[in-house]
C-alpha cells in the first residue's frame, strides 16, 4: 500500500510558541499527520494543557516551559526532548515578538526583546537542532517562521520587519551550510493572520479593511494556511526543498 501524503508517523517535532496562534495550529497539524510533539512556550501550565489536548489525537507529547531568547533554556529544551524521544526530526521556530510604534520611540529594552527572540533565539534553536540531527541517521529539517514583512518596508514595525528579513537570510545561509549533512532549513513567511499578536489591528475595522484591500486575494491568512505550508516543508514530499521561503500572504509580497 502506498504511504499517505505528508505522513509524519513516528517523527518528533519541537514547535516553539505552540500554546496559541500560529504555533498551536502548526503543532496540531503536525500531530494530525502522526508526529509526536514537544509543546513549548514560557508558561508551564499552558504547555501542559495544550500537550494534554493534543495527546487526545493519539500521538505522544512533552510539555517544556522555555524562554527561547535564553540559550540555557534552549539547551534544556533539547536535552529533555532527547531524554524522552531519543531524537528530533522537525524543529519549527515559531516564537516571535513584534513592537509596533514609531521608530523614534523604540527603546533599548524593546529592541533587545525583538533581536533576542526573533534572531538570537532562532539562530541558537537552529544550531541546537543541527548538532543533534547530525548525530541521527535520518537527519531532519528546520522551519523558521518569518513574515511577509521581510519583503517590503513596514512603517511602525521597522525593527520587527528587519528581524524577519534576517530570518529569511539566516535560513538560506544555514541551508547551504548543512545541505551536505542532509539537514533541510526552510522558512514560512505569513502575511497578516488574526492572532493575539495582531489583536489591536483586528479591533480596528477600518484599518483591517484597508489592509485586506491591499492583499491580492482580499483576505487574511488563517493559522491553518500557515500550518499547511509548515506541514509540507516538514514532510518527505519536500525532500528536495531547502533554503526556501514559502510566502503565505495572498500575494501581498508580489505587489
Ligand atoms: P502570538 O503572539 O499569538 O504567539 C506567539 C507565541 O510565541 C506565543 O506562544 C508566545 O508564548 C511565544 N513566545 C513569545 N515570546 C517568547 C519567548 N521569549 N520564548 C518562548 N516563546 C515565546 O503570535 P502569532 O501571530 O501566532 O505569531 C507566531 C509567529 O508568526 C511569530 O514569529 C510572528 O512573528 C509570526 N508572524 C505572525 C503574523 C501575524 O499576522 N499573526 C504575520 C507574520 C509573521
Amino acid at each position: 500500500m502506498s504511504k499517505s501524503l505528508f505522513d509524519l508517523t513516528g517523527k518528533t517535532a519541537i514547535v516553539t510558541g505552540s500554546t496559541k496562534g500560529i504555533g498551536l495550529a502548526i503543532a496540531q497539524k503536525l500531530a494530525s499527520h502522526g508526529a509526536n510533539i514537544v509543546i513549548t512556550s514560557r508558561t508551564a501550565v499552558d504547555c501542559e494543557n495544550i500537550a494534554k489536548e493534543i495527546e487526545k489525537s493519539g500521538v505522544k507529547t512533552l510539555a517544556i516551559a522555555a524562554d527561547i531568547s535564553k540559550v540555557a533554556d534552549i539547551e534544556t529544551l533539547f536535552n529533555k526532548t532527547i531524554e524522552k524521544f531519543g531524537k528530533v526530526d522537525i524543529v519549527v521556530n515559531n516564537s516571535g515578538v513584534g513592537v509596533t510604534k514609531p521608530a523614534v520611540l523604540i527603546n533599548e529594552q524593546e529592541m533587545d526583546s525583538m533581536l533576542d527572540l526573533n534572531i538570537k533565539g532562532v539562530f541558537f534553536m537552529c544550531t541546537a537542532a543541527a548538532k543533534q540531527m547530525k548525530t541521527q541517521e535520518n537527519r531532519g529539517c528546520i522551519i523558521n517562521i518569518s513574515s511577509n514583512a521581510a519583503y517590503f518596508g513596514v512603517p511602525m514595525m521597522s525593527v520587527y520587519a528587519t528581524t524577519k528579513a534576517a530570518v529569511v537570510h539566516l535560513t538560506k545561509s544555514l541551508a547551504l551550510e548543512w545541505a551536505a549533512d542532509n539537514i533541510r532549513v526552510n522558512s514560512v513567511a505569513p502575511g497578516t493572520v488574526p492572532t493575539e499578536m495582531t489583536k489591536s489591528l483586528m479591533d480596528d475595522t477600518a484599518m483591517c479593511e484597508r489592509i485586506k484591500q491591499s492583499i491580492p486575494l482580499k483576505k487574511f491568512a488563517s493559522t491553518e494556511d500557515i500550518a499547511n505550508a509548515a506541514l509540507y516543508l516538514a514532510s518527505d514530499e519536500a525532500a528536495m526543498v531547502t533554503g526556501a521561503t514559502i510566502v503565505v500572504d495572498g500575494g501581498r509580497h508580489a505587489v
